[in-house]
């Protein structure tokens, strides 16, 4: 018993151990576990269970199961199974690991791993179920399936060629579509291949050597690869590929997932690209230089190098032909290292090839084996050069030079030969044009120097020259002083002399009346005489001195040739009666012309002529005074004498004043002075003065004048109708008319015919025109401003100082028309002033107005 109750005990105690172990294995088990009795409601719950449902054992000991922990969807199949469990004894999960929802105490659903396993204990049955929460392995597991299945996707549709191969062995392990297409091969065919199949073998090696090692380290680095290799396609073509491969894990084995892109076209494009980008850079690199006005050398260099490079040749040379010396010149060369710039390599032009042809623009390809031997080509072989082509360089039609490259023999692309050829072109222009602009550089400094030099020669003239104008005006200016001394200095002593001398001539006069005795008669005579000469003298000093001066006043009009001479003629009767010397006219057809001259000054010229043709004459010689038609439209009054003549040598002094040829020993009474007048005379009225003499035959001095139409034959010209110039009405009147010129008293005296009624009165002088105005108190005086007493100013003076006339209208008829006269005169009280030639409508308006108003206004 004891031994039984021993027993008992030790029984107890082993089934209270057990329990215990029980207990704390079910406390610490890593899942949830919970028991429920037959009806499902919960008996045990872990620390686990607490942790995964929320609730504490407390607060579910009895609860049902389902309602715990089962969403109220899965209700209704848990109790189903228990129902059928209570009947059968049996159910389809127990004894399994089945996946369920579970339903944590806040409302959540979570997936759960899910084992239950009925225990019986005698009669009772109870069930431990275990539950885990798989959240995370659900989710890991959907991570990878995912994974992979875009894997899948990005190898097996991806557009690059892409393979996996065994890094050990370099057999393909899997290919993809795009790679199948690419390379030509079928899966089937690469599956059986080694990457090395797809390369040429000269790659080989190099494979060998990356693949060492490749994927066993664990560096991320080092565990990838990329690099551009040489692939060979099934159907033998090459294409350059760049690679990217990843070491992988590819069903336990050390594995390399390889992209594979073909870059081939790319490549290509990317070369001709590079190459057509340098080529413009070239090309834009001498336009450059061109714009930049820079030196031919400079713009070779700036592209040499570079189209060296371009071309692809070890070495390229911009030469200059002389074609003119058959040389050609080095401008710039590109070696394999070193570029040679400026002149001074010369050679034979036939090293070009063939000259004409380049002028055609066809490049030329020298083989230097087939030069023939000499130095040049010597240098040529030694510096590695074998073949070289010329490319012409033509600007404006003209050759100037060859764009030469080479060196190894062999073929030249026809991409070389454009490239060439363009930048030939281009050099041709920019050369030719910096050449251009060289030269115009040039001229221009020339021109700029030769500008200057000029200049510095025009300063130099111009300083000199105005040190000789200053030179001049200073001499003018003393010229002109000591000229106007001198005329001041005679005005002043004629003045001086004149007043004297008319006392001596007055006196003299008296006396003459007086005196009785033979002998003081003959005294007052030389008196008389004496002083006539002085005057004389004193009177054609000044007139000479006044013409030098400038200071001569002239009355140019048409004076009437035949008038002229008359009144000379007239004057001098007496002197010829004297020496019984016989007075001629000659050409009197002529005698109705008139000159261009000024009447009073022509009368002193001619007067002078004539009265020297008396004195100088024999006795009972003749004189004649003749008219003829000279040259350019002038007429010629010549005066011929029948004197001893003037010998030749002796003519040039004739118009010297003072001299007078010896005269002054025969008794001759003169001045020395009467030729020399008239010459200044006559050329300041236009006119030329001259002498033709036959020694001992007699002299003929002669005067020639322009011709001028006469004041009658222009008013015939021009007359105006007759209703034009007819009188308003008939007015009678007086109209006095100071003039000396005959042809304008003519003229007046038949425009005024056209007033029946007007009587007119002539005076040739002024004193007899202030005597005529006194004694018939005229409507109208018509002045002349010459007047060969007194002056037509002085006639005015004194007509306005008369109380009688003051109020008769004074119109001034002058040949002067210099605005200042004018001016003056209408200011001192003349009513009109009109210019010669005559406008007889204005004259017969002026005496109709006045005879109308009755004057006086
Ligand atoms: P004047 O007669 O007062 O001496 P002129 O100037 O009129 O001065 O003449 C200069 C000189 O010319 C005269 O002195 C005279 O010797 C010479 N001469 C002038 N007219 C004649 C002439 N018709 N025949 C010869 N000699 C003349």
């Amino acid at each position: 018993m004891k031994k039984q109750v021993g027993q008992g005990r030790r029984t107890q105690e082993a089934l209270r151990q057990s329990e215990e172990r029980f207990r704390l294995l079910v406390a610490h088990a890593l899942d949830a576990v919970i028991t429920i009795d037959i009806q499902g409601r919960i008996t045990s719950w872990n620390p686990q269970a607490e942790r995964l449902f929320g609730w504490a054992q407390a607060e579910v000991l009895g609860r049902l199961l389902s309602e715990t922990i089962i969403p109220p969807t899965y209700r209704e199949a848990h109790e189903r199974g228990l129902a059928r469990f209570r009947a059968t004894g049996e159910g389809p999960v127990l004894g399994r690991r089945i996946e369920l929802t579970g339903l944590h105490r806040n409302g959540t659903e979570f997936p759960v791993e899910l084992a239950i396993t009925p225990m019986r204990s005698g009669k009772t049955v109870l069930f431990s179920a275990f539950l885990r929460d798989i959240t995370e392995a659900k989710r890991a597991e959907e991570a990878r399936r995912q994974s992979e299945a875009s894997f899948r996707l990005l190898f097996t549709s991806n557009p690059l060629p892409m393979w996996v191969y065994d890094v050990a062995t370099m057999a393909f392990l899997e290919v993809n579509a795009a790679a199948v297409a690419h390379y030509g091969y079928s899966r089937e065919e690469f599956l059986a291949m080694r990457i090395t199949d797809i390369r040429p073998p000269e790659e080989v090696p190099r494979l060998e050597a990356i693949l060492t090692g490749f994927g066993a380290e664990a560096d991320p680095a080092v565990r990838r690869h990329a690099g551009t290799w040489t692939h060979r396609l099934k159907d033998g073509r090459i294409r350059e590929v760049d690679i990217v491969s990843h070491a992988i894990d590819f069903a336990g084995r050390r594995a390399a997932l390889v992209v594979a892109i073909d870059v081939t076209e790319l490549r290509q494009t990317q070369a001709s690209l590079a190459k057509s980008t340098e080529r413009l850079r070239i090309l834009h690199e001498i336009d450059r230089a061109l714009i930049a006005a820079e030196a031919p050398v400079a713009i070779a260099e700036a592209v040499l190098r570079r189209l060296r490079d371009l071309l692809g040749v070890p070495r390229a040379i911009v030469n200059l032909f002389d074609l003119a010396t058959g040389e050609v010149e080095w401008l710039a060369a590109a070696g394999r290292r070193r570029i040679r710039l400026g002149p001074g390599v010369r050679f034979p032009l036939s090293l070009m090839g063939d000259v004409e042809a380049l002028r055609r623009g066809e490049p030329q390809v020298i083989d230097v084996a087939a030069l023939p031997r000499g130095p040049e080509a010597e240098a040529l072989l030694a510096s590695g050069v074998h073949t070289y082509m010329v490319v012409p360089m033509i600007a404006g039609g003209e050759l100037i030079g060859g764009l030469s490259f080479g060196g190894a023999p062999g073929e030249f692309s026809p991409e070389q030969i454009g490239i060439a050829q363009e930048v030939a072109a281009q050099l041709a222009i920019a050369l030719a044009q910096a050449r251009l602009h060289e030269r115009v550089k040039r001229q221009a400094e020339e021109l700029e120097q030769r500008v200057q030099e000029r200049t510095r020669e025009l300063s130099t003239a111009n300083e000199q020259l105005q040190r000789e104008v200053a030179e001049r005006q200073r001499a003018e200016a003393d010229a002109d002083r000591a000229n106007r001394a001198k005329s001041e200095f005679l005005s002043r002593m004629s003045h001086e002399l004149r007043t004297p001398l008319n006392a001596i001539l007055g006196f003299a006069q008296l006396l003459e009346l007086e005196v009785e005795r033979p002998a003081d008669r003959e005294s007052v005579e030389q008196i008389a005489k004496g002083g006539r000469h002085l005057l004389t003298l004193i009177n054609e000093i000044l007139d000479i001195a006044r013409i030098e001066a400038g200071q001569l006043p002239l009355s140019p009009e048409p004076v009437r040739v035949g008038d002229a001479i008359q009144r000379v003629l007239d004057l001098t009767r007496p002197l010829a009666a004297t020496r019984r010397i016989e007075l001629e006219t000659g050409g009197a057809a002529l005698h109705p012309e008139h000159v261009w001259a000024d009447q009073q000054r022509l009368q002193q010229v001619l007067l002078n002529l004539v009265s020297n043709g008396i004195k100088y004459n024999r006795d009972a010689g003749r004189l004649t005074v003749a008219c003829d038609a000279a040259e350019a439209d002038r007429i010629r009054i010549s005066v011929k004498d029948t004197g001893p003549g003037i010998a030749p040598a002796l003519r040039e002094r004739l118009f010297q004043p003072f001299d007078r040829l010896g005269a002054e020993q025969h008794g001759v009474e003169g001045t020395g002075l009467g030729l020399a007048l008239s010459k200044r005379l006559v050329e300041a009225m236009g006119g030329t003065i001259g002498v033709e003499s036959v020694p001992s035959a007699g002299s003929t001095f002669w005067v020639e004048f322009l011709r001028a139409e006469s004041p009658i034959d222009r008013l015939a010209r021009t007359e105006p109708s007759p209703a034009v110039l007819a009188a308003p009405a008939e007015r009678d009147g007086t109209v006095l008319y100071i003039e000396d010129n005959l042809s304008n008293l003519r003229l007046v005296e038949r425009t005024l015919a056209l007033r029946p009624g007007v009587k007119l009165i002539p005076a040739m002088q002024g004193r007899l025109g202030l005597a005529l105005a006194q004694q018939h108190r005229p409507d109208l005086i018509l002045l002349d401003l010459h007047l060969p007493d007194i002056s037509g100013e002085q006639v005015l003076r004194e007509l306005q100082g008369d109380p009688g006339l003051r109020q008769t209208p004074v119109v001034v008829l002058s040949a002067d028309a210099t605005p200042g006269q004018i001016q003056r005169l209408l200011a001192a009280g003349v009513r009109a002033y009109l210019t010669k030639p005559l406008d007889v409508r204005q004259l017969l308006a002026l005496l109709d107005e006045v005879l109308r108003t009755g004057g006086g206004a």
